[in-house]
């Protein structure tokens, strides 16, 4: 049932963000591609990915040094028979090891039969035939056995995960040189507002140049989507109506601008009459606060005919999600982060997982009013152990200069009043 006009629905950000959540859970991505490991990065794995034999495929050294029975140095300074070289590489496989012999060998090169330990060369010399060893070693010593980091056949990567160095690694390791990834979802950007202008205009003395659709690109780019940006529109509602409509024909649709309280904040109301459902239409957070979240079926909007729209067992075509962000660039940039990105995520194919924070302390204290939870701009400094946080100071969340002077935000639960130098707080990167 679409929500009536008039109702609110305002939640606190933990509930906001589990409904997000909850929705995400139940989007599909999209289509599969392709891609050569070499532009794999950050895109999303649609298929998993198996272990072609064991890793390592052999009992690997991980020392320069001498293979030797652990055994053998029971007693020390221990003499040993020199057998031989194993190097890293060459497909040989190396003869056993008999009692009181030993073979030099390099790292990463396979461990003979009979030997369950190197001894670092360090701990070695040559003498004549013989290698002395004055230090013993415990069985195991410095051996990966075969099929310790992974067995032949068992799972590496599940489809769902974001690619990053490691795992193309871990592809590479196994012989992907192509991997079955997800399609990168489409994600309208509408931005709304008359003072709004783009950047090829002279803005007029109190017109505004459109910076919210950038920012949102980047961020859109960075969370594994493409952004589709669309004509600025007015607070018209014809015309915003008409955009919307273009906007819905991506997978996502994300507007800036007109949500909060004013007489041409319209994107609601348009919304409303385009039979939207809403599952809330503001957050107890700052900034963002009247940030919207609900779906709307192409359909329902009056622009498609109802033959055309998909099918409606199809979770992922039958309606599509829409944020409304606020118009405040710093308020675009965080309810992109808390609300927009998972959303995108889950179309992008990526497992959910849940928002996690890092802990620092605070250099200087904070005292702010009961009630939200705040995402202050700040700045994160001090290495190893002295890394502290402090807020940058800022002229509210129309200031883009102070959250580019940041490096994280400062997360305030809505119970604190005041917070001293040295407490731990929770910090959200980016
Ligand atoms: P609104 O949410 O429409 O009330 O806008 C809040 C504030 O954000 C106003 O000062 C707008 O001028 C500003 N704003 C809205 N959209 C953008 C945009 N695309 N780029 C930069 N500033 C914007
Ligand atoms: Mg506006």
């Amino acid at each position: 049932m679409p929500a009536p006009p008039t109702q609110s629905i305002a939640l606190t950000f933990e509930d906001a963000r589990r409904t997000v959540e909850e929705h995400a859970s139940h989007v599909a991505p999209g289509a599969e591609e392709t891609t050569d490991l070499l532009h794999a990065a950050s895109r999303v794995l649609a298929e998993p990915v198996t272990a072609d034999r064991d890793i390592p495929p052999f009992p690997r050294s991980t020392r320069d040094g001498y293979a030797v029975r652990s055994a053998d140095l029971a007693s020390l300074p221990a003499k040993l028979t020199a057998m031989g070289e194993i190097k890293a590489g060459p497909a040989q496989v190396p003869s056993p090891l008999k009692p009181g012999g030993t073979f030099s060998i390099m790292t990463g090169a396979p461990v003979p039969q009979g030997a369950d330990a190197v001894v670092m060369i360090e701990y070695t010399s040559l003498q004549n035939e013989g290698v002395e060893v004055t230090r013993g070693v415990s069985p195991g010593e410095n051996i990966v056995p075969q099929g310790a980091e992974a067995k032949r056949g068992s799972l590496l990567l599940d489809h769902g995960t974001r690619l990053n160095e490691s795992a193309i690694a871990l592809a590479a390791s196994v012989g992907k040189s192509h991997l079955q990834v997800f399609a990168r979802p489409r994600v309208a950007v509408l931005t709304t507002g008359d003072e709004i202008v783009d950047l090829d205009a002279v803005p007029g003395p109190s017109q505004i140049r459109n910076s919210n659709s950038y920012s949102l690109a980047a961020q859109i780019q960075q969370a594994g989507g493409d952004a589709v940006l669309l004509p600025i529109a007015p607070d018209e509602p014809r015309r915003l109506h008409e955009l919307i409509d273009q906007g819905l024909e991506s997978d996502l649709l994300l507007m800036t601008g007109g949500v909060s309280m004013g007489r041409y904040d319209l994107v609601e109301q348009v919304l409303t009459e385009m039979q939207a459902e809403f599952f809330f239409t503001g957050a107890k957070i700052q900034p963002g606060k009247p940030v919207v979240f609900g779906r709307v079926s192409p359909c329902g909007s009056g622009r498609l005919a109802c033959s055309e729209a998909p099918a409606p067992d199809s979770d992922h075509g039958s309606h599509k999600y829409f944020f409304g962000l606020p118009g405040n660039p710093v308020s675009t940039m965080v309810t992109f982060e808390l609300f927009a990105r998972p959303m995108l995520e889950a179309l992008a194919g990526v497992s959910p997982r849940p928002l996690t924070f890092l802990h620092a302390r605070l250099k200087s204290e904070i005292r702010t009013k009961p009630g939200l939870t705040r995402f202050l701009p700040a700045i994160l400094s001090g290495q190893y152990e002295h890394s502290q946080v402090e807020l940058v100071p800022w002229q509210g969340s129309g200031d883009i200069a102070a959250r580019t002077r940041a490096n994280c935000y400062i997360v305030i639960p809505p119970d604190r009043e005041h917070i001293l130098a040295g407490e731990w707080v929770a910090i959200m990167l980016r």
